[in-house]
């Protein structure tokens, strides 16, 4: 029926939503952290690639240990907000406890990208609105995903990692 058609097509279409989740750590066990956050990714989500882990000098804040950064592609059917949610849950769950903007974090999960959707709000903005101006997540997202597009900056990730000025010393592990 033309029901069971619409339902067909609304759950491919959202099945088919790929996001980019960046993933940084830098206090307890940053890369055990990494490993537990992208456990529990899998609980909910359908993680298709994840990329090797890489040391980072801290960005801003207070003096830090470094970073470890990775990226992840996962599909889910997730609305954004919902995605989100999910993020912060898992962040919670990992013991991330909200204190110092930029300050040292045993979990950080951002959106990077979601498809070719463009988002604005005050609490999410997709992509992520310094995905462009940071090697530590361009460099993961280029080993799994070169050919990415950007949405509003209408440029590929090997692009913005070509035109990306930011010196930051990362390192695969
Ligand atoms: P940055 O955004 O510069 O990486 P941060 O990750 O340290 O900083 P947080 O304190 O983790 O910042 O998050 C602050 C808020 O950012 C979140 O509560 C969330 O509502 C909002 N936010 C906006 N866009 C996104 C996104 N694409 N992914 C994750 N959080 C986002
Ligand atoms: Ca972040
Ligand atoms: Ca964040």
């Amino acid at each position: 029926s033309c029901c069971t058609i619409k339902r067909y097509c609304s759950s491919r279409h959202q099945s088919s939503m790929k996001a980019v989740i960046a993933l940084g750590a830098n206090i307890g066990e940053p890369k055990e952290n990494l490993d537990l956050a992208i456990a529990l990714l899998r609980e909910a989500t359908d993680v298709h690639l994840v990329s090797s882990y890489y040391t980072t000098a801290p960005v801003g804040g207070p003096e830090q240990p470094d970073y470890i950064n990775a990226v992840c592609i996962i599909d889910s059917a997730l609305p954004a907000m919902d995605l989100l949610s999910l993020l912060h849950g898992i962040e919670k769950s990992l013991g991330r406890e909200r204190v110092e903007h930029w300050g040292p974090r045993t979990i950080d999960l951002d959106i990077l990208m979601i498809n070719d959707i463009v988002i604005d709000t005050p609490t999410l903005t997709i992509p992520h609105p310094q995905l462009h101006n940071r090697r530590f997540a361009l460099l993961p997202l280029h080993e799994i995903a070169p050919a990415l597009h950007h949405p509003v900056l209408n440029k590929t990730i090997h692009e913005l990692l070509l035109n990306c000025l930011d010196t930051l010393d990362v390192q695969k592990k």
